[in-house]
């Protein structure tokens, strides 16, 4: 029988030398939790195939992370946290014309664009049918339903934003999904990304779940981040809007930083990735999720 499991390398660093942080029991399958001996990169080592994951982004993610998405209306979120953060650092909003949310969902941050912007084009990746359609009904033009694919080719500089909220830790290939929007991003155009911050000991409920391939930190978002050749304009750890995640603005162009990443950053990370396994809701999510796949 064909194995549902993929071994990989570390998509920061390259290399194959890893440290098992917690390895799944009891659920026929080994699909483990491992730290990058090099980079401090946390993954799912060996994880679901390509195939494995597509099919269940389709439908079964949104049954158990977004069962409303369909329904839900347009929403008046006054304010928006992404919007904020943008005018935050004195961006100007109004000399936008084409936006791309990877990983559109349910489309509230491109409306939230649209409202302060009504020139704005609006463009989505999202693998989701019904996130699909209820972007299609606002107006929002879906590029591709699958990140892997080549769907870039047509879009070269095009986009003044892309949005990457919380999708990078759910990639199979997140350096190539970035060097992609490298491409994309026109002259001035800007990344914002925000992923899970994995420094932190105390985390939100079910930070640890098949659908996150990647447990990214500060240094490692950074280093992709180059890697891509893309450049942080700022970096933030936290705000009033979220105090468990990183959030950065990036542009195309040369990089300056030299991101090292010494034993101290090493072990720090794995000692955050076994005081927040401590908390036994945080397995049990992990643990639900097998369950409910494979059964
Ligand atoms: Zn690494």
């Amino acid at each position: 029988m064909k194995s549902d499991l993929d071994y990989v390398e570390c998509s920061v660093c390259g290399s194959k030398n890893f440290k098992l942080i917690i390895k799944q029991k009891n659920i026929g399958y080994n699909l483990n939790l491992v730290i990058c001996k090099n980079c401090s990169l946390g993954l799912l080592n060996p994880r679901w195939t390509k195939e494995k994951y597509a099919n269940y982004y389709k439908e079964e993610y949104d049954k158990q992370y977004r069962p409303n998405i369909q329904s839900e209306k347009e929403k008046d979120i006054c304010p928006n946290p992404i919007l904020e953060r943008f005018k935050n650092n004195n961006i100007d909003i109004l000399r936008f014309k084409n936006i791309l949310d990877i990983g559109g969902g349910s489309g509230d941050n491109l409306m939230a664009f649209k409202r302060n912007n009504s020139e704005i084009k609006c463009f989505a990746i999202e693998p989701s049918i019904k996130a699909q359609k209820n972007l299609t009904q606002k107006g929002v033009q879906i590029i591709s339903d699958d990140v892997d694919t080549h769907w870039e080719a047509n879009f070269a500089e095009k986009f003044d934003v892309v949005i990457m909220r919380h999708v990078l830790e759910h990639f199979l290939r997140p350096l190539e999904v970035l060097k992609k929007v490298q491409q994309v991003l026109s002259e001035n155009g800007i990344l914002y990304i925000a992923v899970p911050n994995n420094l932190l000991e105390k985390r939100s409920a079910g930070w640890l779940r098949i659908a996150h391939t990647y447990y990214f930190n500060k240094y490692t978002l950074s280093k992709i981040l180059n890697k891509s050749s893309l450049s942080i304009q700022a970096l933030y750890l936290e705000d009033k809007y979220n105090r468990f995640e990183i959030f950065a603005f990036a542009k195309k162009g040369l990089v300056n930083l030299d991101i090292q990443v010494n034993k101290k950053v090493i072990k720090s990370q794995e000692k955050a990735f076994k005081s927040a396994l401590k908390i036994k809701s945080y397995f049990t999510v992990f643990k639900n999720t097998f369950n409910s796949i494979f059964r």
